[in-house]
């Protein structure tokens, strides 16, 4: 339902949104337009106000994202107080509104109805106590998330397994200190409850089961069988099924029939990490797999009925491994049997100093792409695409954009 009114001379608009059980709150507020959003529960979820985007993660910090004119966007995690700041100034905004409302003092097109008397209510619950201590219990039940696809933010993570089983690639630093690790039945189904009672309410905002970590689908049939089955237990809706990573190609190598298995158990979308259709530059990267196992993988998921989001690395290898790049990139992604139901993200290398490929690139004298060298390859590899069937949908994928 969406409130549209005047308040303090101001326009507002409350919506209230019954499936996903989430309120969100819009008006000038000391002198600014700001927009402020909660979960069913009363968790702050994402606040607006010039022209930046405040976005809080599950653990309590927040991105900041915002765009100078003419510029690329910027980004910024908070610091704590930061992060608290943000979310009291959204609470003095609701508590404000609320108070008018339940005075009589809003003109509005409608009345609050009882679920929105009830999220206001919730909203104004929490503080910065219970923000923390909101945190604290996500740090007890989750390690922390390092990536996922941009299309799986709101999706439900669950654990199923720790860390990567590779570990070796140059360009990744999101499991390097978590060895890799299947959890036991018994422990994954605990986690998967401890999830959803930390949720609570805001379940209702999300969409899918994403099992963790990197590459939760290299787990042998006969152990992931049951993890799956657990999911559906204890998620009997099952949120639009289950999507999951699958990252470097070796160990046990799942056929057609072992997907459709899977299928059947609500697998949906595995995504993958391919980065290059380019031997050597894998190689370079320490990538574990070689081409073909990607495109071999592709095919035993599509023949499965299971669905695959395949990701490309842009600008890796810089321009030494540039034309190799994109020309066996172009050719592997042909020879996929990809169609509607399939994502292509391009992913731009981001390069820190802690990464090992920051010291093998410096070694091996590579060049790096400008973000509009990057632009251009990824035109180039999409330029040269042909499908048999109708096009996958092909998207960006910014690792520094995401917050679970
Ligand atoms: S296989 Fe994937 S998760 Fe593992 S190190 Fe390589 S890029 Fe990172």
């Amino acid at each position: 339902m969406l409130i549209l009114g005047t308040w303090r001379e101001h326009e507002i608009k409350i919506s209230v949104r019954e499936r996903e059980r989430s309120l969100t709150v819009s008006t000038t507020w000391e002198g600014h337009l700001l927009t402020a959003a909660y979960e069913g529960g009363g968790r702050p979820r994402t606040f607006i106000t010039q022209g930046t985007v405040y976005r809080r993660a599950l653990d309590g910090r927040m991105l900041a994202k915002w765009r100078p004119r003419g510029q690329l966007r910027q980004r910024r995690w908070l610091s704590q107080d930061e992060a608290l700041q943000i979310e009291a100034r959204g609470r003095a905004l609701l508590q404000a509104v609320y108070t008018d409302i339940q005075q009589g003092r809003l003109q509005a097109n409608g009345e609050l109805p009882p679920l929105g008397h009830t999220l206001f209510q919730r909203a104004l619950a929490w503080n910065e106590a219970k923000s923390r201590a909101d945190a604290a219990r996500y740090r007890a039940i989750y390690l922390p998330i390092g990536i996922l696809p941009p299309d799986q933010y709101s999706a439900i993570v669950l654990q199923a397994t720790l860390g990567c089983s590779f570990n070796t690639c140059t360009f990744c630093t999101f499991y390097r200190d978590r060895p890799f690790r299947i959890k036991p039945p018994d422990e994954f189904r605990q986690h998967a409850e401890a999830v959803k009672d930390f949720l609570g309410e805001g379940i209702y905002l999300r969409q899918g089961i994403f099992l963790g970590d990197a590459n939760a689908l290299v787990v042998p049939m006969k152990r992931l069988v049951p993890l799956m089955e657990i999911v559906s237990q204890v998620y009997p809706d099952a949120w639009g099924g289950i999507y999951a990573f699958l990252d470097g190609f070796s160990g046990e190598k799942k056929t057609p029939e072992d997907y459709a298995r899977l299928a059947a158990l609500g697998l949906k979308r595995v995504y993958i990490g391919m980065e290059s259709g380019h031997a050597p530059l894998l190689h370079f990267l320490h990538k574990p797999g070689a081409p073909e196992d990607v495109l071999h993988t592709v095919q035993a998921m599509k023949a499965g009925g299971v669905a695959v989001g395949v990701i490309v690395l842009i600008g890796a290898g810089g321009h030494f491994y540039a034309p190799g790049h994109v020309a066996d990139t172009i050719t592997l992604l042909n020879a996929m049997p990809l169609d509607e139901n399939d994502i292509i993200y391009f992913s731009e290398l981001v390069v820190t100093d802690d990464m090992p490929y920051a010291r093998d690139a410096a070694a091996a004298n590579l060049h790096p792409l400008s973000h509009a060298e990057c632009a251009a390859q990824e035109a180039a590899i999409r330029a040269g695409l042909r499908f048999k069937t109708r096009k996958p949908r092909i998207s960006r994928y910014d690792i520094r954009e995401f917050v679970y």
